[in-house]
């Protein structure tokens, strides 16, 4: 077996990694050659091929809110170290897990009281969908085992998130037939429309017999397509469940821990789940860790049933590194003006990408929070576009016929000029 090649023989590790590793939705062997990032630091990741540095425009999908290499989450990593870096949670348990428990509870919506800590936002989901299944099924309800959702939406990719995520144009449609067939309302308008609401409303009405839950992205609508919504529709679809019986599950993957100016996206609509996930943001960014949570009414229905168990458990559940740099980064955002800061690139955003509507191929621009959009009218050239981006000295990783950015919150003005140009020039490139 070769060896890994020496530093420096950059050639050898791109042919490697092309042989031998998978990246996110790709091929084997690789078509796009990946860039080669030695280290990060701040807003910037430093490339191994000896071209400089990239401003980061993606937070590392959406999860790096603070930067890297910062010192106070690696000072909370290090502590945790040196202490144990993870052991079973099964009969056992650590002060990590339980003070990230206490403050997620303390902070999201309240009523959420119960939190399942799992190893990754798309287990955190399919956690989620079993507690809704099981709360009916422990009721003597088990024919409530399907899920609604709007189109348009991405939950992750393993099965049961896949089911509600797009069926159509999306990243899984090829298995529309082997999944757990779910019910779809139309993709939400940005603004809010009574008929919209209406058909939200019907649809729970009807199916609310087989229905086990609601489950959407609430505000922002991420890998799905970067869509915004007015926040009453979640006040339509809390009270619309309420009236027959479906429990209410918010995914804030990728809209927790304040990009879209809220703390949670459910505060626009001051609504509360009944289940609600997180993840991406959680560690800033530092580690796979990701959480259900719950409320005490839907954590009795799964206790008091014939099993009266959730019978869910991760090798890694509770991992105290994990938890120890979580509870870091939420005291981190929790101690300083986060408000003002996604404030401020909101406004960057928006001075900053206005001129890509005037980009010929430029469908819309949209900004909300720390998210800006550029949707083009055609699917993007993503070779062409991440190029585009990369002179600009920034990295973005376009999709479909989207190039958008999500900074870190530490991002300041002068490299926020640089995302919003090289986002242009992706847009006019790709
Ligand atoms: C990223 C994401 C997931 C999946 O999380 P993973 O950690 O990638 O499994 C689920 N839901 C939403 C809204 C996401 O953005």
């Amino acid at each position: 077996m070769p060896d890994l090649p020496a530093p420096g023989s950059m050639r050898e590790l791109l042919d490697l990694d092309r042989r031998h590793v998978w990246h996110p939705y790709g091929p084997m062997p690789g078509r796009q050659e990946p860039l080669v990032v030695e280290s990060a630091s701040g807003v910037r990741l430093r490339m191994a091929d000896g071209s400089g540095e990239l401003v980061d425009g993606m937070s590392s999908w959406w999860s790096a809110i603070h930067g890297y290499n910062h010192p106070v989450l690696n000072d909370a990593v290090r502590g945790q170290l040196e202490r144990m870096s993870h052991v079973m949670f099964g009969g056992l348990t650590h002060e990590p897990a339980v003070r990230l428990a206490k403050r997620l509870v303390d902070i999201s919506p309240e009523g959420l009281e119960h939190v399942f800590l799992a190893d990754s936002g798309s287990v955190s989901v399919e956690v989620a969908v079993k507690m809704c299944l099981q709360h009916w099924r422990s009721l003597g309800r088990p024919a409530k085992q399907r899920l609604l959702t709007w189109r348009g939406g991405y939950h992750g990719d393993t099965w049961q998130p896949m089911s509600v995520c797009d069926p159509e144009g999306g990243m899984h449609e090829l298995w529309q037939g082997v999944l757990p067939r779910q019910i779809f309302a139309d993709a939400p308008p940005d603004g809010y429309e009574e008929s919209y609401a209406d058909q939200l409303r019907s649809l729970i009405e009807r199916h609310a017999d087989e229905l086990a839950a609601v489950i959407v992205e609430p505000v922002v609508q991420g890998a799905g397509g970067m869509r915004f919504h007015s926040p009453a529709y979640l006040r339509v679809l809390r009270e619309a469940c309420d009236a027959h019986d479906v429990l209410l599950v918010f995914d804030e993957i990728a809209t927790g821990f304040g990009r879209t100016g809220t703390l949670f996206a459910a505060e626009h609509a001051g609504v509360t789940p009944d289940v609600m996930c997180v993840g991406k943001a959680l560690t800033g960014g530092y580690m796979t860790m990701a959480a259900t949570l719950c409320t005490s009414r839907v954590a009795d229905g799964i206790s008091r049933g014939e099993v009266p168990v959730l019978a869910h458990g991760p090798t890694f559940m509770g991992n105290p590194l994990a938890a120890a740099v979580a509870c870091a980064s939420i005291d981190l955002l929790l101690g300083q003006d986060w408000r003002t800061e996604v404030k401020r690139i909101e406004a960057e955003l928006r001075e900053g990408l206005e001129p890509a509507l005037q980009l010929p191929g430029v469908r819309d621009v949209r900004v909300l929070g720390a998210i800006g959009v550029v949707q083009l009218d055609h699917e993007v050239d993503m070779r062409a576009a991440t190029r585009a981006a990369v002179r600009e000295g920034v990295w973005l990783r376009p999709f479909r016929d989207l190039v958008y950015t999500m900074p870190p919150y530490v991002t300041g003005d002068a490299d926020l000029v640089r995302i919003t140009r090289a986002v242009c020039a992706a847009a006019r490139e790709g």
